[in-house]
C-alpha cells in the first residue's frame, strides 16, 4: 500500500538495456521519473533511438547524451526532476529534457541554463530531433533491429497500454489538463494492434492505462457506441494476456464493464483501480471531481454483485481544502462500508497553477498528518482481514521476480508496484518471472501473503 498515488510519485526507472554497444555505435541515456504514463513515453522514445540504431546505456559514463523524462505534477515532483536534471549534467553534462515538466520550459533553464533542449510531454519528434542535434546517428541495418516488442522498461511480462492522452475534466488539484490538453483517444485498431504486439513478445500481463479510462472514445464525434471503453476492454481481453483497468471513473456504464471480467486465465481482470479521491459530496463538489454526485457505494454494491471477488483498488486526498472533521469522518465511514481491497493516500498540497491553491480553509499540516495516520490505520484493518480471510484459499498467482530467497508473485487481486505481493518461500528453484501458477494462501499480513505451489 502506498503513502502516495502511484502516478503521483516520481519513482527513478533506468532503462533495463543489457545489450553490448557495437564499437563507434552512439549511445543515449534516459531517466525516467513519474507515472506510468511517462514511463510508456519514455519506452517509445527509446524504442524510436534504438531503431535509429543508438545504444542505449544503463548509466551516465556511457552516454553521449541523456534524457531525462520529467514529472510536473507536484511541486515536490518538480523538486525531484530538477534535482535529476542536475544530476544529470553533472555527470555527463549533455542533458535533454522532457515529459510533463517541459510544459514549463522557463523554469527548467531558469535552474538549469546548460540544458541541450526542454520539449514537452508527447513530443517525441522534437526529443528525437535534440537527440540528433547533440549526438547525430549512425544506422547499421544489419545489427539495429529492434526487438519485437520494443525496448520495454518494465519487467517483460507486463506492459502498460496506454489507450488516450488528456483529459476533459477540471479537478481543482490538478494541472494535468492544462499540460496534457484534452482527451485524445488512440483508435482502437492500433490499441489492439499494439497489445497483439505485446503478447507475441511473450507479455502475459497488459495494464491499460490513462487519465480517465471510462471516459475513452468519449472524444470521438461519430463513434458509434456511447461508451467505446466496453468495445475495447471486450477485444482485448480475448488477446491472450491479463488485462488489468487503472484508472476507471465510477460513471455509471462501469456496471457493464463487470460482467466481461474473467474468472481464470486471460482476459479481463476482477479488478478495477478507480480513483475516488474523497466521500464526502461536499468534499468532492470542491475538488471538482468528475461522477462527484454519483453513489458510490451503490456502484460498488451493484459492481460486487456481478462479481463478488472483485478487487477494488483507489486513492484518496486527506486534507482537501476545506476538509471539516465531519467530512472526514464520512470517508472513514464510506471506508468501512466500502471494503476496499486496496489504498492509497496522500496528503494534499499546493501544486503551482492549481485552482484548488485559492480556495479557503486551508488545512493545517498536522492535523493533515494526524487525518492521513487515521485513514491508514483503517485501510491497514480492511486490508489484513481481507487479506487473512484468504489463508487456505488456493489462487492463481503470476510471479515477477525470483532470487535465492524465493518469489515474488502477485494475485489477480494485485498490480504490480502500487499493490501487495505474494510471496513463495519453498519450492520455488523452477520459478521464473512471467509463469502463472495455483498456490495454497499459507499466511497473511496486513499487506501481502505468502504460499506454496499446489
Ligand atoms: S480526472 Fe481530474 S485528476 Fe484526473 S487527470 Fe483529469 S483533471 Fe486531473
Amino acid at each position: 500500500m502506498s503513502a502516495n498515488p502511484p502516478d503521483l510519485r516520481p519513482d527513478l526507472a533506468r532503462a533495463r538495456v543489457t545489450e553490448e554497444a557495437r564499437p563507434g555505435q552512439p549511445r543515449i541515456g534516459m531517466v525516467s521519473l513519474g507515472c506510468p504514463k511517462a514511463l510508456v513515453d519514455s519506452e517509445r522514445i527509446l524504442t524510436r533511438l534504438r531503431a535509429e540504431g543508438y545504444a542505449i546505456s544503463p548509466d551516465y559514463a556511457g552516454a553521449e547524451a541523456v534524457i531525462v523524462n520529467t514529472c510536473g505534477f507536484l511541486d515536490s515532483a518538480k523538486a525531484e526532476s530538477l534535482e535529476a536534471i542536475g544530476e544529470a549534467l553533472e555527470a555527463n553534462g549533455k542533458v535533454i529534457v522532457t515529459g510533463c515538466l517541459g510544459a514549463e520550459p522557463d523554469y527548467i533553464t531558469g535552474a538549469h541554463p546548460k540544458v541541450l533542449a526542454v520539449t514537452g510531454p508527447h513530443q517525441y519528434e522534437q526529443v528525437l530531433d535534440a537527440v540528433h542535434s547533440a549526438v547525430p546517428p549512425d544506422p547499421d541495418p544489419f545489427v539495429d533491429l529492434l526487438p519485437p516488442q520494443g525496448v520495454k522498461l518494465t519487467p517483460r511480462h507486463y506492459s502498460y497500454l496506454k489507450i488516450s492522452e488528456g483529459c476533459n475534466h477540471a479537478c481543482k488539484f490538478c494541472i494535468i489538463p492544462d499540460m496534457r490538453g484534452k482527451l485524445q483517444s488512440r483508435p482502437a485498431r492500433a490499441i489492439l494492434r499494439e497489445a497483439e504486439k505485446l503478447v507475441e513478445a511473450g507479455v502475459k500481463e497488459i495494464l491499460v492505462i490513462s487519465q480517465d479510462t471510462s471516459a475513452y472514445g468519449t472524444d470521438w464525434k461519430d463513434r458509434e457506441q456511447k461508451f467505446p471503453i466496453l468495445d475495447l476492454s471486450r477485444d482485448l481481453s480475448t488477446i491472450g494476456a491479463r488485462i488489468r483497468l487503472h484508472y476507471v471513473y465510477p460513471y455509471p456504464h462501469v456496471r457493464d464493464l463487470v460482467p466481461l471480467m474473467a474468472e481464470a486465465g486471460p482476459g479481463l481482470l476482477p479488478y478495477l483501480d478507480v480513483p475516488f479521491q474523497h466521500a464526502h459530496p461536499d468534499t468532492l463538489r470542491r475538488m471538482a471531481r468528475p461522477a462527484a454526485a454519483s453513489r458510490t457505494l451503490e456502484e460498488i454494491a451493484a459492481w460486487r454483485a456481478a462479481f463478488p471477488s472483485l478487487a477494488l483498488r483507489s486513492t484518496f486526498i486527506v486534507g482537501y481544502p476545506g476538509e471539516t472533521e465531519a467530512e472526514f469522518q464520512t470517508l472513514l465511514d464510506w471506508l468501512d462500508e466500502a471494503q476496499l481491497d486496496r489504498v492509497g493516500c496522500f496528503q494534499y498540497e499546493n501544486v503551482a497553477g492549481a485552482r484548488s491553491n485559492a480556495l479557503p480553509d486551508h488545512v493545517p499540516d498536522e492535523v493533515k498528518e494526524e487525518r492521513f495516520h487515521r485513514f491508514m490505520e483503517k485501510a491497514q484493518a480492511i486490508s489484513a482481514a481481507k487479506l487473512a480471510a484468504k489463508v487456505g484459499q488456493r489462487i492463481e498467482v503470476i510471479v515477477d521476480a525470483v532470487d535465492t530467497e524465493g518469489a515474488t508473485c502477485r494475485t489477480r487481486a494485485d498490480a504490480p508496484e502500487i499493490d501487495g505481493n505474494l510471496f513463495i518461500d519453498e519450492a520455488f528453484e523452477t520459478l521464473a518471472p512471467g509463469d502463472i501458477l495455483t498456490v495454497e494462501v499459507e499466511e497473511a499480513s496486513e499487506y501481502d501473503l505468502w504460499g506454496r505451489p499446489v
